[in-house]
């Protein structure tokens, strides 16, 4: 590993909790790998298993790194690769009871989807979570990771923090994990050390402000901002705490610790709000820095705004449920809703925050089952790995080798039923064909393919 640069190290000496020769020898040492299991898709999974990561349930660090892209679990959604550091929002989220009410949550800088995943894990299942990304390729690859997910009460949302704006007092908890410098990773990735300059963290700040103020309008009075980023410096963390507590009525949440975790609670210099920092000497993970506050008042004062556009959804007819009910485990907790061509799978209060938000470009809402044509289902990708795919469908549960040739779009041969097959591993389908007795159509979609 490159050098740390002088520059960064001065830059950081003063910071809570930071000691630098066991900083820099830290930098010398193996990257822990660590995976959180999917409570949705209950699974053995096929790696060793090294120790549990303390801030987090179903979450364990592994004894290396196994090549995740050929093991079918990972495909199936099983669970997600994640630096641990970043699991800590599990420990902040049922620390503040998101678990036990249905909340509406937005994560606002979402890509790759790791703390989605996350929230939809920790928070209560009549909940809703929207997922959002300003980049759009970027904006894909979080939709693909929720699919994998498997629940339906999310909605991936590509849109300008600006654009939240004008969504006033809507959300009961925004998570703003803002692009920032990136320090906090530069084990795991060298070019992020060539990249530091002050001046970038400076530009990241600002960055983080406007972030901020652009989107707090959509907190409820009483509702909770977390606030996180994988930079040590102080301008990206304590110093935009400290301006988020003079400049808003917020008031910074302390979190509960255990001392071995090794996580340092810092405090900014004006206003002493709480923050928490995790250094690879202390914790085992990368750097991670995280801060809570709650917007003052009380969420019965908020939000009875009467919205006159709403988006035009309208229930699936008899007919049509009579069809889809073959593919979906339909009941009256989840309403299957028609949009466009499509029918999507979601829970109420998925639908009521779709249907409320026209201007709000959606690229996903809910698990989409797919569209009738003719009287028949062509169900979806997003279905295959949805929780609610019904036992009616017919499935392949084939050997690894031939599920690895589906995935890689080559050409195989499996048993099955004429129609639509639904190719599973360990019970969890990775996607569909269409079996026409003497050939298979593979409709894996090419963004799902395994490349190598
Ligand atoms: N929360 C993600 C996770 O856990 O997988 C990681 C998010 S990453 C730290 C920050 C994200 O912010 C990136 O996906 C990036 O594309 C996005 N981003 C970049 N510039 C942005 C901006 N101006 N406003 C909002 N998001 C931005």
């Amino acid at each position: 590993m490159p050098e740390l640069p002088k520059e960064f190290l001065q830059s950081i000496a003063c910071c809570a909790g930071y000691d630098e020769t066991a900083f820099i020898h830290a930098h010398q040492q193996d990257i822990p790998v660590s995976i959180r299991l999917n409570p949705f898709k209950p699974a053995d999974i096929p790696h060793l298993v090294k120790a549990p990561v303390s801030w987090c349930q179903q979450a364990f660090y592994l004894e290396q790194r196994p090549n995740f892209t050929r093991d079918l679990s990972f495909q199936a959604g099983c669970y997600y690769v994640q630096e641990a550091g970043s699991m800590f929002l599990d420990h902040v989220l049922r620390s503040q009871g998101a678990s036990e009410k249905a909340l509406t949550v937005l994560d606002l800088c979402a890509a790759p989807g790791g703390k989605s995943t996350l929230a939809l894990s920790a928070m209560h299942p009549d909940g809703v979570l929207v997922s959002n990304e300003v980049i759009k390729p970027r904006a894909e690859i979080l939709s693909q990771n929720l699919s994998k997910w498997g629940i339906c009460n999310s909605i991936v949302t590509n849109a300008d923090p600006r654009d939240f704006s004008e969504l006033q007092a809507t959300f009961d908890i925004i998570l703003v994990d803002a692009p920032c410098s990136g320090s906090g990773l530069f084990r795991k990735q060298e070019d992020a050390i060539e990249e530091w300059s002050s001046d970038l963290v400076n530009l990241c700040s600002q960055r983080q402000k406007r972030i901020l103020s652009d989107v707090l309008p959509a907190l409820k009075p009483g509702g909770l901002l977390i606030y996180s980023t994988c930079s040590y410096s102080t301008e990206e963390n304590e110093a935009v705490a400290d301006w988020l507590v003079s400049e808003y009525p917020l008031h910074s949440e302390r979190i509960e610790l255990q001392s071995e975790w090794g996580i340092v609670e810092s405090q900014s210099d004006r206003q002493k709000a709480h923050g928490y920092r995790f250094y690879p000497n202390r914790t085992v993970s990368e750097g991670f820095y995280c801060a809570v506050f709650r917007l003052d008042g009380n969420s019965s004062e908020n939000n009875h705004q009467q919205r006159s556009k709403k988006n035009k959804t309208e229930l699936a007819s008899k007919k049509e449920l009579a069809v889809i009910e073959h593919y979906v485990n339909c009941t009256d907790d989840h309403p299957v809703v028609k949009f466009k061509e499509d029918f999507l799978l979601m829970n109420p209060a998925t639908m009521e925050f779709m249907t409320s938000h026209p201007r709000l470009y959606m690229k996903k809402a809910g698990t989409r089952i797919g569209s009738i044509i003719r009287d028949e289902l062509v169900p979806n990708h997003d279905l295959a790995l949805s929780i609610h795919v019904s036992q009616r469908v017919n499935r392949i549960e084939a050997d690894e080798e031939t599920l690895i040739r589906f995935m890689k779009k080559e050409l195989f041969t499996a048993d099955g039923a004429k129609g639509w097959n639904l190719m599973t591993h360990k019970g969890y389908g990775l996607g569909w064909i269409k079996h026409l007795g003497n050939r298979i159509n593979n409709y894996l979609p090419n963004e799902f393919r395994i490349l190598n």
